[in-house]
């Protein structure tokens, strides 16, 4: 049997995690670590907010649709674009030009096939 945290949860049940080495606790539940365990906690609740901070700023929901990545796209040619002009700064627009016109033609393919999907689901 493979061995196990011996912290108790507030309920009364086992933490399930595998505990260290030479330890009966696991990282989280490890009295010499409680610093560490603690700091990570206070980071990750840092990172956390601050991501929520930027999302909010930017209108940015994430990389997980044609729209987000849009969005992303959009923002990264505004502040190009505020930026001095520069042949560095058109290669870069030039470049998010591309990648824009790529998302474009993505986000037409998804919503044709819907709608062929749409039909054929119809047709049944
Ligand atoms: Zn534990």
């Amino acid at each position: 049997m493979p061995r196990q945290c011996a912290y108790r949860q507030e309920g009364g049940g086992p933490c399930r995690a595998a505990p260290l080495r030479d330890s009966q606790f696991c990282l989280m539940h490890s009295p010499e670590h409680a610093k560490e365990v603690q700091e990570a906690r206070r980071l990750g609740g840092l990172r956390r907010k601050r991501e929520a901070a930027v999302t909010g700023a930017y209108e940015f929901e994430g990389l997980n649709t044609v729209d987000g990545i849009r969005r992303l796209i959009e923002v990264a040619v505004l502040d190009t674009l505020g930026m001095e002009n520069s042949i560095s700064r058109n290669r870069t627009l030039a470049y998010l030009a591309q990648v824009a016109m790529r998302t474009l033609e993505v986000g037409d393919l998804e919503s044709r096939l819907a709608a062929l999907e749409e039909r054929l689901n119809h047709n049944r």
